[in-house]
């Protein structure tokens, strides 16, 4: 089982990265790692990135069990869908999910983002796939989360935003940031005409990349 050192500090600082990059406005989106217990520390609900604390994040055991929260805080309302790739994901330490622009649009059209820029698929595994459609807070948002995130990084997720997985919160917002800068610059290419896809066998080998540092990050 995959667990994050210092897994607070990790979510925190993360939480601060993702607003100051862009990805999330106020108190969207929600951050959590895999603690070396088991447990899992997430962004509480309805808490703005800007004055989150340390004491504001909020201990869960795997079942979404509140075991420690500061006063008047609660887990995201979204904790299923992060509960859901944990005990899917035996290799992963944080899951990040968030509702950026760009990826968002795919995510309405139901429409894959393709692995079509060099080394995507080192980062993601491959291109990145949306969901079949399920309401907001229903556990069926994590199992198909689950299906589309079967060896990849990233997933959108249908009528809603999009998750990505890690060994650590930085590493999981970096996927978010290039799923996201991936996802503007395929829509540009169509405007532009018909993206040319990167041959199989390419992706096919930064998608073994991909895999290896799955299981032996860095
Ligand atoms: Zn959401």
């Amino acid at each position: 089982m995959r667990f994050v050192d210092n897994p607070e500090a990790a979510v925190l600082a993360a939480a601060k990265d993702m607003l100051r990059r862009g990805l999330v406005e106020g108190t969207a989106g929600n951050i959590s790692a895999r603690r070396e217990d088991g447990n899992l520390v997430i962004t509480p609900s309805s808490v703005d990135y800007a004055e989150m604390m340390l004491d504001d994040l909020v201990v869960v055991d795997p079942d979404g069990e509140v075991l420690h929260a500061g006063e008047g805080r609660s887990p995201s309302t979204e904790m299923k869908l992060h509960l859901a790739c944990y005990k899917a994901f035996d290799d992963i330490g944080a899951v990040i999910h968030s509702h950026p622009v760009w990826a968002t649009m795919f995510a309405i059209a139901h429409q894959t983002i393709p692995a079509c820029i060099d080394e995507f698929a080192v980062y993601c595994g491959g291109e990145i796939r949306c969901t079949e459609y399920a309401a907001s807070g229903t556990p069926d948002v994590g199992a198909n989360a689950v299906k589309a995130l079967e060896g990849r990084a990233a997933a959108l997720i249908a009528n809603h935003g999009m998750v990505a997985v890690g060994p650590r919160p930085d590493k999981a917002l970096h996927v978010t940031a290039l799923v996201e800068r991936t996802a503007q610059i395929v829509w540009g290419a169509r405007a532009l005409g018909v993206p040319v896809p990167i041959p199989d066998d390419v992706n096919a080998g930064f998608a073994g990349i991909y895999s290896y540092l799955r299981a032996n990050p860095m």
